[in-house]
């Protein structure tokens, strides 16, 4: 079982912003940049490209939804979009509010305190239409 399937089962805690039945989204918790937000399909699969065309499109669909709630949340130039998976293998897409290349490079990495992932987490989830 990965250890997103644990967040998914609510085994391990998370600071969620967006769900539906089939696709959850929470902060990545050494995050690139304020806002990294992985979204992950609960269904455990290991790598993006083995979904079938039908679940890719609907992973990107809802990952839409979640870069437009970040982009009204968190001031950047645009939301960066990568999909790695190799420390994670259970398919997740990330979504980087990004303002220079580096933000988009997974070297520098930025801190958070627990509250303040909370706070953003729930000013994100809030702008989740
Ligand atoms: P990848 O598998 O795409 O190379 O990277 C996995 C990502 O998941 C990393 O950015 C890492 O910070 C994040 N990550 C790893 N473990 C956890 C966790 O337990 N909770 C959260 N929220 N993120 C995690």
């Amino acid at each position: 079982m990965s250890i997103f399937t644990k967040i998914i089962t609510g085994e391990l805690p998370s600071y969620k912003v967006a769900e539906d039945k089939d696709f959850i989204a929470f902060l990545d918790i050494n995050p690139n940049a304020k806002g990294h937000t992985l979204v992950v399909p609960k269904k455990e699969e290991n790598k993006i490209f083995d979904l079938s065309e039908e679940a890719y499109s609907k992973l990107m669909r809802f990952s839409y939804r979640v870069a437009k709630a970040l982009e009204e949340t968190i001031s950047c130039k645009r939301i960066g979009m990568s999909v790695i998976g190799l420390e994670v293998p259970h398919v997740h897409v990330h979504l980087v509010p990004t303002n220079v290349m580096s933000d988009m490079q997974f070297t520098h990495k930025v801190s958070l305190t627990h509250d303040e992932f909370i706070s953003l987490s729930k000013k994100i989830a809030s702008n989740f239409k």
